[in-house]
């Protein structure tokens, strides 16, 4: 029609700028009605010990339901929404969605604990743990029951009202992960000074592992790392049976991929959980639990 052509008459540079904002607004007006319409809905992956197979923990993972039946995925609409107030909502939908749900699996027999994530943007906000800590309590959960996941990029910026947060947080008890570990800027600093439970090594490592190339160094060296610093040890992306057992024979407690399982609905996950006989979650006590 006309008004792409006179689009793409600007000239390439132009176009991909013009393509870009326009996806923008488009990606913010899905996200906006996706709010209005409860169109926001809440995915779970299970964090497997490797050594029984049994579910250790759950991850709770954004998902917009289109109208037309496809669904959005977390990378197609997290950092268009982390640029506006949006991703506030969005975080406080999926924290009620995994409370509620959680709740509904401890009412179905099954214990376990969620892990949700969290943006950067969020953690800068100065009452984001007051919130949590108070819809925690609302829903009858203990703050044990729930884990936040951060990347270790908001960690290593050491911003004050963010440190302040995550400080309030572990102080009740809510457990601390670092997400996609040793992909950002890397540094082992933070992962001794933070109250944190959880080291999630980012799939880009264990994906390196495949039959041409049976071994991957650093992961044991971050199995090590983890347990010095009694820290729970999550490897993210086990695709294959060769990377799982990679994991076991070196001592790498807990994986997560869709070798065990893909993000599934609720009523999927109850299944899954049933099926693998797990009732009772296994998450470590934090360093300031056990002092
Ligand atoms: P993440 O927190 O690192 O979550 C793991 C991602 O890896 C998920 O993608 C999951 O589906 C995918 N994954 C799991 N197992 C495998 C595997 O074996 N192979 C491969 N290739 N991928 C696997 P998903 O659901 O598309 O989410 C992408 C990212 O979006 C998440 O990465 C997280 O950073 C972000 N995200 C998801 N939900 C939320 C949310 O509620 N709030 C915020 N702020 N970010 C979210
Ligand atoms: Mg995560
Ligand atoms: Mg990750
Ligand atoms: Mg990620």
């Amino acid at each position: 029609n006309l008004k792409n052509r006179s689009i793409n008459s600007y000239g390439f540079y132009n176009t991909t700028l013009e393509n870009k904002n326009s996806q923008k607004v488009f990606t913010e007006n899905l996200i906006r009605q996706a709010l209005k319409n409860d169109q926001l809905i809440v995915h779970y992956q299970p964090l497997v010990q490797v050594s029984t197979l049994k579910v250790a923990s759950i991850e709770a993972l954004a998902r917009i339901q289109l109208s037309s039946g496809n669904i959005l995925m977390p990378t197609q609409f997290i950092e268009t929404a982390e640029e506006t107030p949006l991703i506030h909502d969005i975080g406080a939908r999926v924290i009620e969605i995994a409370c509620r749900d959680l709740k509904d699996l401890n009412r179905r027999g099954i214990k376990t604990q969620v892990s949700i994530n969290v943006s950067a943007v969020q953690l800068q906000m100065e009452n984001f743990a007051g919130i949590v800590l108070e819809r925690i309590h609302f829903h009858r959960l203990r703050p044990q029951d729930i884990e936040l996941e951060l990347t270790e990029n908001v960690l290593i910026q050491d911003l004050k009202t963010t440190v302040a947060n995550i400080v309030e947080l572990a102080g009740a008890g809510v457990n601390i992960a670092v997400d996609d570990f040793g992909t950002g800027y890397s540094s082992l600093c933070y992962l001794d000074r933070l109250p944190l439970n959880t080291l999630k090594l980012d799939k880009s490592f264990i994906q390196k592992i495949t039959p041409e190339n049976p071994a991957e160094p650093i992961i044991p060296a971050m199995i090590r790392v983890a347990e010095g610093l009694q820290l729970r040890f999550v490897a993210e992306g086990i695709e294959t049976r060769q990377q799982h057992e990679y994991l076991l024979i070196h001592g790498g407690t807990i994986g997560q991929g869709y070798y065990y399982s893909r993000p599934v609905a609720k009523e999927q996950i109850i299944d899954y959980m049933l099926a693998h006989h797990d009732t009772a979650g296994t998450f470590q006590q934090t360093k300031s639990q056990q002092a």
